[in-house]
């Protein structure tokens, strides 16, 4: 049998190569290794490729995967080979405080996913990482189980953070794939009007589709005076933050309302917060990376 495989590896911006790769292989006990189904480009790959972020080395790419289990380790429990999952790009052993308290991306023993634009795939704590589903998908459903691997439980923790709750009036800052699935996550959450923040006809479409009632396309200064127009000059409840640049930051503080509260899921880039503005904006703030393993029950 092959000990290699052929995998994406960022060189520098602009610079991909698919190349041979040597097989992963379990090195801890609690690893698994998996054979992956589907994988993709994340936002925050994106900054490493334009030359936003270094590269230091040659870097495996990828950490949004499926796929089935090929091997565990002889501590793996709850994880069987054969079974189809979804993990997170941070491993975690979802049983220390920080897991237990729903931050497993905060994990006390987290180790970064990474390599999965790969034909396998090596990932550590396999029982706390790792989720199966009861049976084999479809090849249908496999694209849509991929984003539970990232972009929608990204989505979903923005709204999550920002304390969308039935009724509410949701602003969201973004029109990425982040920012869509953060629209479908206030509605799913019950949120009453969501204002989705783009210029991209496209976008706006999808954004309706997935529960928009308002499309506001100007951005900075203009599009907090709109969303401040759509909520008679009160601002949202809850807002979405989820491009993670300076602008889009105080986009997202000035359309909230006070004792709103702002989730920002956006990696950022030159955010900087100047302390009187916050001290006066009376704006909750909570964000970082999604909890892909916390419990919704
Ligand atoms: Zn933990």
């Amino acid at each position: 049998m092959s000990r290699t495989m052929r995998g994406a590896v960022l060189y520098g911006p602009g610079d991909v190569r698919f190349e041979e790769r040597d097989l992963p292989r379990i090195v801890e006990p609690t690893d698994a290794v998996i054979r992956v189904s589907a994988t993709c480009v994340c936002g925050s790959d994106l900054w490493p490729y334009r030359g936003i972020s270094p590269v230091a080395q040659p870097t495996p790419m990828g950490h949004e995967y499926c796929g089935i289990v090929e091997e565990v380790g002889h501590a793996v429990a709850s994880i069987r080979p054969g079974q189809f999952v979804i993990g997170s790009f941070f491993a975690s052993d979802n049983t220390c405080p920080h897991c237990t308290a729903g931050y497993q991306t905060s994990c006390q023993h987290k180790e970064v996913v990474s390599g999965a634009q790969a034909g396998r795939l090596r990932v550590p704590l396999a029982d706390g990482t790792l989720v199966a589903t009861p049976d084999l998908p479809s090849d249908e459903l496999i694209p849509s189980l991929l984003t539970l691997s990232d972009v929608m439980g990204t989505g979903w923790f923005a709204a999550v953070a920002a304390d969308v709750k039935p009724g509410v009036t949701v602003a969201v800052v973004g029109d990425g794939a982040v920012g869509l699935l953060g629209v479908l996550s206030a509605r799913l959450m019950g949120a009453d009007r969501i204002v989705a923040m783009s210029r991209h006809p496209s976008r706006q479409k999808l954004a309706r589709e997935f529960g928009a009632t308002d499309v506001v396309s100007e951005r900075g200064d203009g599009g907090v005076a709109r969303v401040k127009e759509l909520t008679k000059g009160v601002g949202a409840d809850a807002v979405l933050e989820c491009v993670g640049t300076h602008d889009a930051m105080m986009q997202a503080i000035c359309s909230t309302r006070p004792g709103g509260s702002v989730g920002y899921v956006g990696v950022p880039h030159g955010v900087e917060l100047d302390g009187q503005e916050l001290f006066f904006a009376h704006v909750h703030l909570h964000g970082g990376p999604t909890q892909i393993r916390r419990r919704h029950d």
